[in-house]
């Protein structure tokens, strides 16, 4: 079990297919998750953070290029492909997508965990160089903790220090619904009253300046009555 944090999420219609991957993947120590739909897998993907996803090209609900165009609005989580036996695959397309591989059906359970395996060095290596140099990239955005900057894709965003601190709290725990209260903790100090629209307000201007930076749609959603959460 040398990789256990490492959560891999297989979307493929077929189930003897999927239990075949999974079991391969289970027992080299990944922790993997099979989804049937492709509606089911963005659902997922936008709920919680997978390091890689293995996509079927033929999905009942949508094609699996489909399910990656969607995918690719709020991660860039890597992607394999699988497809059918006699279908070209449309390597440009892929490419477009974003695609990092793909197999043809048949194929060796043992050869795509050896692709899942290569694919997750080279991301690991990627995290490795940007974090030596104290950015912390996740999905689109990077954070330097130490030097207080945040980036979305290439753009650096100059953010107020209230701004900061709520884009930090939020890319600390991306997914998970944080409270007004709690992000106010993290942010500055202020009597209880007006600390909800001051968060309102600072969550405000800080969409703006997303917007403004190519994050389109908003990254930060609104949970009413709870609070906000970035998209996984
Ligand atoms: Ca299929």
């Amino acid at each position: 079990m040398s990789h256990p944090l490492h959560n891999v999420l297989v979307v493929e219609d077929e189930t003897a297919i999927a239990d075949t991957v999974l079991y391969a993947l289970r027992s080299e120590g990944y922790a993997a998750r099979h989804c049937l739909l492709g509606n089911d897998a963005l659902a997922q993907l936008r709920q919680q953070a997978y390091d890689l996803v293995v996509l079927d090209v033929g999905l009942p609900d949508m094609s699996g290029f489909e399910v990656c165009r969607r995918l690719r609005a709020f991660s860039e989580v890597p992607v394999i492909f699988l497809t059918a036996r006699n279908d070209e695959f449309d390597r440009v397309l892929g490419l477009e997508l974003g695609a990092d591989d793909y197999m043809a059906k048949p194929f060796s359970p043992r050869e795509l965990v050896a692709r899942v395996r290569a694919r997750l060095r080279r991301a690991g290596a990627a995290g490795a160089v940007a974090e030596a140099a104290g950015w912390q990239q996740l999905g689109r955005f990077a954070i330097d903790r130490e030097g207080r900057r945040i980036r979305f894709g290439e753009q650096p965003l100059d953010l107020t220090r209230y701004e900061y601190a709520l884009m930090a709290a939020l890319l600390q725990r991306p997914g998970a619904i944080l409270s007004r209260a709690q992000l106010m903790d993290r942010g500055w100090d202020s009597d209880a009253d007006s600390a909800d629209r001051t968060v309102d307000t600072h969550v405000k201007t800080l969409r703006a300046k997303l917007r403004a930076a190519g994050a389109d749609p908003d990254p930060i959603r609104t949970h009413r009555g709870l609070g906000y959460a970035l998209e996984a």
